[in-house]
């Protein structure tokens, strides 16, 4: 591991790797470190959750394809080595292998997910969020007398649990929340519920886990209703908070995240992207962080040509996203983009193969929800860039608007 580096970047996934790219397209003579704390070069997660249970996972088939090609270049990847601590003065961070010293610095460390002590000493308990969580997961399911539950109705678990019930594996989800995806609106959490029942799974909503107990025969959760929920194998999906621990004595304003400012400039030669990052998105003039794929690629691509140009001397750009994210449950694609404040007015859109929802603030469209709309959807997405109406969007829909 090189001692020191033009721009180092921390984390090793998909904000990291697309700043690596950007970097290496944009500044091709300023020198590259990817320091991560997983044993493997950057890969990509949404198939963790999603590739079919008789099928395999392949790390390989996963890892970026653009790695061969920026390690040609000469981009070091450091992996199986963790950022300890960040110091924004001297430019210098300290890691599990030894110190590194930079001329800027992207903090792309993302997110961990939320493992309560309740579980913590308890056998076939798993969260899903790296490599080995999915290889973990997928072999304790993989005896198919054991029962499994899973915590948490988002995505992580919805995809996990559609991917069981695509193999007609019994699995039962257990939220607190009353409506999943509640924050959508009540048409989209009940479409969203409907989607799992209809394919097999039970839902148990509105209903808290207190304890986790012996059965003959295996193990069930039990719930504050007092009812039960086989539960050999559990799946944890209530959520991830950003990976700032290492950054606490670093003096970077951390809130939600790391706090940026409009060019993911967190201080000094010290740029942020993706899952970890507080940013203003000009776009809709909010303060946002977000949890999914494509912003953390985008803000890659911005953070890394800013430390590049925090090197080379020239001025930052601002990073403007719309955030958007898709999702893939019983075959059904789900994808949603915009930016909501939560006092929106949803606009059924019945039509053709699935349902759409458009949000309106106002005359103003705010974000739209499909369920396997994806040529429309694609559509408002891009309307989406710049400010538009409901009307506009409206008029692009087949049937029924
Ligand atoms: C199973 C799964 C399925 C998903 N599916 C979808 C989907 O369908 N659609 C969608 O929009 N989004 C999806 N997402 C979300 C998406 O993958 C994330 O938004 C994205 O991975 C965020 O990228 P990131 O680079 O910001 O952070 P992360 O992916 O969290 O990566 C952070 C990296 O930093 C490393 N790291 C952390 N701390 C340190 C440290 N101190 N030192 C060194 N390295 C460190 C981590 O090991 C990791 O490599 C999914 C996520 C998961 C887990």
């Amino acid at each position: 591991m090189s001692a020191e580096t033009d721009v180092l970047i921390v984390g090793g996934s998909v904000a990291a790797i697309r700043a690596a790219e950007a970097i290496s397209r944009h500044a091709p003579a300023v020198r590259v470190t990817m320091v991560s704390d997983e044993p493997h070069l950057p890969y990509e997660r949404p198939p963790l959750s999603k590739t079919a249970l008789d099928g395999t996972l392949d790390l390989s088939a996963l890892t970026y394809p653009s790695v061969a090609g920026l390690r040609e270049h000469g981009v070091e990847f450091v992996t199986d080595t963790r950022v300890t601590s960040l110091d924004v003065e001297s430019r210098t961070v300290s890691t599990t292998a030894g110190d590194i010293t930079y001329g800027a610095a992207i903090l792309a460390t993302g997110c961990e997910p939320i493992f309560p002590p309740m579980f913590r000493q308890l056998p076939d308990v798993f969260v899903l969020r790296r490599f080995q969580d999915a290889v973990a997961l997928r072999a304790a399911v993989a005896d198919r007398r054991k029962s499994v539950a899973v915590i948490g109705a988002g995505f992580i678990g919805g995809e996990f649990a559609a991917t069981l019930a695509t193999v007609g594996r019994p699995v039962t989800i257990v939220d607190l929340a009353t409506k999943p995806l509640g924050r959508f609106g009540d048409p989209v959490a009940s479409e969203y519920a409907a989607l799992h029942r209809d394919s097999g799974v039970t839902l148990v909503l509105g209903d808290a886990v207190t304890g986790v107990e012996d059965a003959e025969p295996g193990r069930v959760l039990r719930l504050a209703s007092g009812a039960t929920v086989p539960a050999d194998v559990i799946l944890l999906g209530i959520g991830v908070r950003p990976s700032t621990g290492w950054m606490e004595n670093s003096g970077l304003t951390l809130d939600n995240g790391v706090v940026c400012d409009s060019t993911l400039r967190a201080a000094d030669g010290v740029y942020a992207a993706g899952d970890v990052v507080t940013w203003p998105n000009g776009r809709f003039g909010a303060t946002m962080r977000i949890e999914h794929w494509t912003n953390a690629a985008e803000q890659g691509r911005a953070a890394g040509i800013n430390a590049a140009n925090a090197v080379t001397g020239l001025a930052p750009i601002d990073c403007v996203t719309v955030p958007y994210f898709w999702s893939d449950q019983h075959g059904v694609r789900i994808q949603f983009s915009g930016f909501l404040r939560g006092d929106e007015e949803i606009i059924e859109c019945p039509g053709p193969g699935g349902s759409l929802y458009l949000y309106a603030g106002g005359d103003t469209l705010h974000g739209v929800l499909a369920f396997e709309r994806r040529a429309e959807f694609v559509k408002i997405r891009a309307m989406l860039r710049r400010e538009t109406t409901v009307g506009a969007a409206r008029d692009i829909l087949s049937v029924g608007a």
